[in-house]
């Protein structure tokens, strides 16, 4: 099956807002083995709209489209597809009810007349309910193709991607398709790319599929089968061999798990506790540890010390090695980690230190980063050379440091 995306809105066009819903439809179509020959983006103009429409459903058998849902005049994605499908349309009593008891339910007053408008649904269409807004989505089924409607806010389209538009590609494929995803930290994507080279060039069924991130490369293998244990079957080699090759790089088999739930997994395992000290990700590190449910059992405090002075203070970094190595280099880092442990009594500390940017400090490069593992005695450091900038080598930094910490468990409790 072939699938295509329209991305409706002027804002897209104009540079204003970044087309994140595109990226993430056609990653997720690309998982549900969808082949996707055609983006388009589009603004908020009938006529334009309305060719985009003609020319998608002329040639692919899923059409997506995000955005222009709203209440407004220039929303013109539920009327403009209704018209080019002549399916006409009509009003939705479950929508009304629906909107109605959204309002109810939220601070925000009373209803506005234009909101009534999205409860017209072109004659026939199937509804999928907004959980998080007011524009539902909807599928219009046309000639055996479809035009699948989604609201622009992401917060509003990717609950519904997930929750109702997945399982209802998946209905209308005549085989099953069945991922398993693999998430690799510390390899580079090229690397991971040439590793499984022979794998990619021989695949058909599962296929492997590689996405870059910061710091990380997901691979997700997808096969096709009758049913669920057929397909289990084909993807359990692979990745078995993936796991193989890739060893203790691989940090999840869980499409669902970040980097940061595998370390706070792996600390609750081992009962283990941990701190940060922070220099040039100031607090970043920690953040992306809280940020999973639970981290309290693992989680007390971290220290943010971004000048010399707090080095010194919170963590009992010598003066003189700061004065001879200077704040971003080995040493320092190696006794940030270390007094990071001490003040805060903790099994582990995760230390990070380096050069943000756009300025060069201390005669060296920006994208320096030295990153420190303290656990039972043992200090890890290791040095970076990050590309990008401020925000990405912050980025990247915050990704190595979790994963240090990672690797340091795995080490030493995991034998
Ligand atoms: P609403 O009911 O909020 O009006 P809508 O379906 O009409 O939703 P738009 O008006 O097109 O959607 O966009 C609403 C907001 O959704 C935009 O201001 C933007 O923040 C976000 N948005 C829209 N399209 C995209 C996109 N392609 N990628 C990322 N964000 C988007």
């Amino acid at each position: 099956m072939t699938a295509e995306l329209i991305s409706v809105g002027t804002e897209i066009l104009m540079g204003n807002i970044v087309n994140t819903n595109a990226q993430y439809l056609a990653a997720q179509c690309a998982g549900l083995g969808l082949s996707m020959y055609h983006q388009t983006v589009v603004g908020d103009n009938e006529e334009r709209l309305a060719g985009a429409v003609r020319t998608a459903f002329g040639r692919a058998d899923v059409v997506i489209l995000s955005g222009g849902l709203g209440p407004t005049e220039d929303d013109l994605t539920r009327e403009t597809c209704a018209k080019v499908l002549e399916m006409p349309l009509e009003p939705d009593e479950h929508t009304k009810e629906r909107i109605r008891e959204y309002f109810k339910n939220s601070t925000m007053g009373e209803i506005p007349g234009n909101n009534w408008r999205q409860a017209m649904v072109p004659h026939g269409a199937i509804v999928l309910d907004n959980e998080n807004g007011t524009a539902p989505g909807l599928i219009l089924e046309k000639d055996g193709k479809c035009a699948i409607l989604l609201p622009g806010p992401p917060n509003e389209l990717i609950p519904m991607f997930e929750e109702k538009v997945i399982p209802y590609l998946q209905r209308k494929q005549p085989e099953l398709l069945i991922s398993q995803m693999v998430k690799i930290c510390g390899v580079g994507e090229s690397k991971v790319e040439s590793e499984l080279l022979d794998l990619i060039d021989a695949q058909t069924n599962p296929t492997i599929a590689t996405y870059a991130k910061v710091g990380e490369v997901h691979l997700r293998v997808t096969a096709r089968a009758a049913n669920p244990e057929e397909g289990e079957k084909l993807l359990r080699p692979v990745v078995k061999e993936i796991r193989r090759r890739f060893g203790t790089a691989v940090y999840t088999t869980r499409e669902d798990e970040t980097l940061e739930m595998a370390v706070v997994r792996l600390l609750k395992k081992y009962e283990l506790t941990v701190t940060t000290a922070e220099s040039c990700t100031g607090g970043m590190l920690a953040a992306r540890i809280v940020n999973v449910p639970g981290a309290s059992e693992v989680f007390r405090q971290g220290f943010v010390t971004y000048s010399n002075k707090a080095k010194r203070r919170l963590l009992d970094v010598n003066k003189s090695t700061l004065k001879k190595y200077g704040a971003v280099s080995k040493e320092t880092v190696k006794e940030m980690a270390t007094g990071g442990v001490f003040a805060s009594d903790a099994d582990a500390c995760v230390a990070v230190t380096g050069i943000a940017g756009p300025d060069s400090e201390e005669d060296k490069p920006v994208g320096l980063v030295y990153i420190g593992c303290c656990m039972k005695d043992k200090v890890e450091v290791e040095k970076y050379q990050f590309k990008g900038n401020r925000q990405k080598v912050r980025e990247q930094a915050v990704v190595k440091g979790l994963d240090l910490l990672r690797r340091c468990i795995l080490e030493s409790c995991a034998k």
